[in-house]
């Protein structure tokens, strides 16, 4: 008798004893659509409060580690990316020049110059320091 989890995963659970949950060894699960939690962490997210659906096992159980289904993830600090984008937005309009546009990656003297200093005297800007424009927004798009 076949189960849904079994297609999904394609391995064969054995009955971790309680009967709750599907138990793996390591190595042995083609979890297309599971990770752990540090996996998730590596691909930038978390659990996001739903509960692990199998166990993945090393070693005869003395190791083991949770696994979540990756499409009910959530992503890693939202807010932080909010607050980040807000910071990098204000930080852009100190930072670009308004007469080429360069995005630099230090603040310019906007408030005495009103320009980058290429642009104020020529003196040439090092090109390593400024994105050229179209200024491209680094987090949002
Ligand atoms: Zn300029």
């Amino acid at each position: 008798m076949a189960d849904q989890d079994q297609d999904l995963l394609d391995v064969d659970p054995y009955d971790p004893g309680d009967g709750s949950l599907l138990v793996f060894r390591w190595k042995q699960a083609g979890r297309d659509n599971l990770a752990t939690r540090r996996q998730l962490r590596e691909m930038g997210l978390r659990p996001g409060g739903q509960e692990p659906v199998a166990r993945i096992e090393c070693r005869g159980g003395k190791r083991f580690a949770w696994l979540y289904r990756i499409d009910l993830a959530k992503p890693k600090r939202p807010m932080t990316l909010a607050k980040e984008a807000a910071l990098d937005k204000a930080m852009a309009a100190r930072q670009t020049c308004g007469t080429c546009r360069r995005r630099y990656f230090h603040c310019l003297p906007l408030k005495t110059l009103g320009s980058c200093l290429e642009c104020f005297d020529g003196t040439p800007a090092d090109p390593a320091s400024y994105i050229a424009p179209p200024a491209k927004h680094l987090l949002a798009s």
